[in-house]
C-alpha cells in the first residue's frame, strides 16, 4: 500500500508529525468502523434471528467447543477467527450505485480445525437475513464485528463444510482511523460506483469472512450492477452477461488470497486485455476520464514490463494474471496491491506501479503471518521501487539508501521505531517503508547481489501462497548467505536507534 500523498508527506516528516494523528480524537474515531446507525443497527437488531428456525440452541455436544473470536493477532485481537480454515469464498452480490444497496450472499467453504460447536465470522454492518450451514438453517448472533454461527450439529475436526450468509445493506467506509493517518479506506463511494481497498481490516465491511491474512482462500465473484456499469475484480474475467437492465460480471481468483486483497471496483471502465512479453496475461481497467493520461503514461506497457522484470528479480509470478485498476479518485489517492491487479486512485507513475506490483510477491503470494510483520510487505516494496529506479536510471539501491541515511541524523525520531514490531497505529509509518528498504539495500551490499538475489527467490519459492514472519526471513538469510546476520538484523529491524550503513 502507498498512502495518499498528503498523508505520505506527513509520514515522511522527520518529526513524525503523524504521531499526533495517532492519538486523541482520531484514535477514538478509528475504533468506530462503519456507522452505529442505519443498517448497522438493523444488523444488530437481528441478533438471535434464526433461533426460531427449529434449533433449540440446547446442549453443546461433549468435546465440541466454540471457535475463538480472534486468530490471536495482538494488533487486531478480533480479526480472523479460530477453529476453521477457509478454502473458498463465493460472493454473489448485486449493487446499486444509486441507492448504495449491496445485497446477496457469501458462501464459504471451510474445514474445521477443531470440534466446533459454533464459529465466528468477521462482519460489520448490514442486515443478515439468513445463515445456513451445509444447507440447514443455523442460529446466529451478532456482537460488534463478530457473527457467531451455531449449526444444528457440531462440526467435527477435519470436516469440510459450507456456510452461506445472506445479507443486505449499505457498506460503511472506514473513516478517521489512525492506522492509515485518518485516510478513508474499505468501501469508498465514487462518482460512478465504488473503489474497494481494504488493507488491513476492512474486508469485513463488505463481506463476512475470516478477515486475517493468515487464512487465505480462493474467491469467486458474481457481481450484478446496472447494465451501464462494469465490474473489475481479482483474477480472471470468466463472463459478463446482460439480463434486461442488469449486467453480471463473474471473476475468479483460483490462487489463495488474503481477504484484504479482495476487491470489486464498480464504474465505467475501459478494459485492456493483453499479454506481457514474458507471456503473463494482463488485464488493465482504466476510468475513461483518465484514458488519455494512461495512454500518455503507457500504463499498460509499463505494468507488463515491471511484472516481467520482477519475475526475473524475485522468481516466478505466482498468479494467473497481472494488470492495474486505474480509477479516478484523486481525493483518495492511495494505492493498494489488490491481488493480480493493483488498485490506484490515479494514473500510477513507475515508482508507485513498481511498489504495488512487487507486492504481488511480497505481501500477496508471501503474506504476513500477523500484522506486526508488515515490513515484509512495505520494506520490500519500497526496496523494489528503488530497484526499479536502479534498473531504469542507474541510481543504485545503495545510493538511495545513502541518501536517506544522510537525511535522517542519529537524533531523528525516524529511528525510534522498531520496524519489526511497529505497533498497530504505526504499521504504515514512514520508517516501516524506508528503513525497511534501507535494511534490504544494506543486506544486498553486505552479502552481494548474487547471494541476495538467490535469497529473495528462495524466499518467494519457499513461502509461495503461504505466510511468513520476520524470524523466518532472518533464518533464511543466515542459511542462504552462510553468515550469522543476527546482529545485523537486530540493528536494522528491532533496535530503536540509527543503524550504521556500512
Ligand atoms: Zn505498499
Amino acid at each position: 500500500m502507498q498512502l495518499p500523498s498528503s498523508a505520505h508527506k506527513l509520514a515522511i516528516g522527520a518529526a513524525l508529525a503523524a504521531l499526533v494523528l495517532g492519538s486523541g480524537a482520531a484514535a477514538t474515531a478509528g475504533a468506530r468502523t462503519g456507522s452505529p446507525t442505519g443498517t448497522g443497527a438493523a444488523g444488530r437488531a437481528a441478533t438471535g434471528h434464526g433461533a426460531t428456525l427449529g434449533h433449540s440452541g440446547g446442549a453443546v455436544p461433549a468435546g465440541f467447543h466454540p471457535g475463538a473470536p480472534g486468530v490471536g493477532d495482538p494488533y487486531f485481537p478480533l480479526e480472523g477467527n479460530g477453529g476453521y480454515d477457509v478454502k473458498h469464498y463465493d460472493l454473489d452480490l448485486s449493487y446499486s450505485p444509486d441507492t448504495h444497496l449491496l445485497q446477496g450472499s457469501n458462501t464459504i467453504t471451510a474445514t474445521a480445525t477443531q470440534n466446533l460447536s459454533s464459529f465466528d465470522l468477521d462482519f460489520k454492518g448490514f442486515d443478515v437475513s439468513a445463515v445456513d450451514v451445509d444447507g440447514q438453517a443455523a442460529t446466529f448472533a451478532r456482537d460488534g464485528q463478530e457473527l457467531t454461527i451455531t449449526p444444528t450439529a457440531g462440526l467435527p475436526r477435519g470436516q469440510t463444510f459450507t456456510t452461506k450468509v445472506s445479507y443486505a445493506g449499505k457498506p460503511q467506509t472506514v473513516v478517521g482511523s489512525p492506522i492509515v493517518f485518518g485516510a478513508p479506506y474499505g468501501w469508498i463511494y465514487t462518482d460512478d460506483g465504488a473503489f474497494v481497498g481494504c488493507e488491513p481490516n476492512a474486508a469485513h465491511t463488505w463481506f463476512p469472512g475470516n478477515d486475517h491474512p493468515s487464512d487465505k482462500a480462493s474467491f469467486s465473484f458474481h457481481i450484478t450492477v446496472p447494465k451501464s456499469k462494469e465490474v473489475v475484480a481479482n483474477g480472471s474475467l470468466v463472463s459478463q452477461q446482460i439480463h434486461r437492465n442488469k449486467a453480471t460480471f463473474v471473476w475468479d481468483e483460483k490462487r489463495p488470497m488474503a481477504t484484504y486483497l479482495a476487491t470489486i471496483d464498480i464504474g465505467k471502465w475501459q478494459f485492456h486485455s493483453t499479454t506481457t512479453l514474458d507471456g503473463i496475461h494482463e488485464f488493465v481497467a482504466v476510468d475513461p476520464a483518465l484514458a488519455d493520461e494512461a495512454q500518455r503514461e503507457h500504463t499498460v506497457a509499463m505494468t507488463g514490463q515491471i511484472t516481467d522484470y520482477w519475475q526475473q528479480a524475485f522468481g516466478r509470478y505466482a498468479f494467473g494474471s497481472t494488470g492495474a485498476i486505474v480509477d479516478n479518485v484523486p481525493d483518495i489517492g492511495f494505492s493498494l496491491e489488490t491481488q493480480t491487479r493493483p488498485l490506484y486512485g490515479f494514473v500510477p507513475n513507475p515508482g508507485t506501479a513498481s511498489h504495488e506490483l512487487s507486492h504481488q510477491w511480497f505481501g500477496d503470494s508471501v503474506s504476513v503471518a500477523s500484522w506486526k510483520n508488515i515490513w515484509l510487505n512495505e520494506g520490500f516494496a519500497t526496496f523494489a521501487s528503488w530497484l526499479w529506479n536502479e534498473h531504469t536510471s542507474g541510481v543504485s539501491t545503495w545510493q538511495t539508501a545513502r541518501r536517506y541515511d544522510s537525511a535522517y541524523g542519529p537524533g531523528a525520531a525516524f529511528w525510534k521505531l522498531s520496524i519489526a514490531d511497529p505497533g498497530r497505529n504505526r504499521m504504515f509509518h514512514a520508517p516501516v517503508y524506508i528503513r525497511g528498504g534501507m535494511a534490504l539495500a544494506a543486506l544486498r551490499h553486505r552479502i552481494g547481489q548474487p547471494v541476495f538475489a538467490r535469497l529473495l527467490r528462495t524466499w518467494t519459492r519457499e513461502h509461495r501462497y503461504g505466510n511468513a514472519t520476520t524470524h523466518d526471513f532472518v533464518a533464511l538469510a543466515d542459511q542462504v548467505s552462510g553468515q550469522d546476520l543476527t546482529h545485523f538484523f537486530h540493528l536494522w529491524l528491532w533496535k530503536q536507534a540509527k543503524p550504521p550503513l556500512t
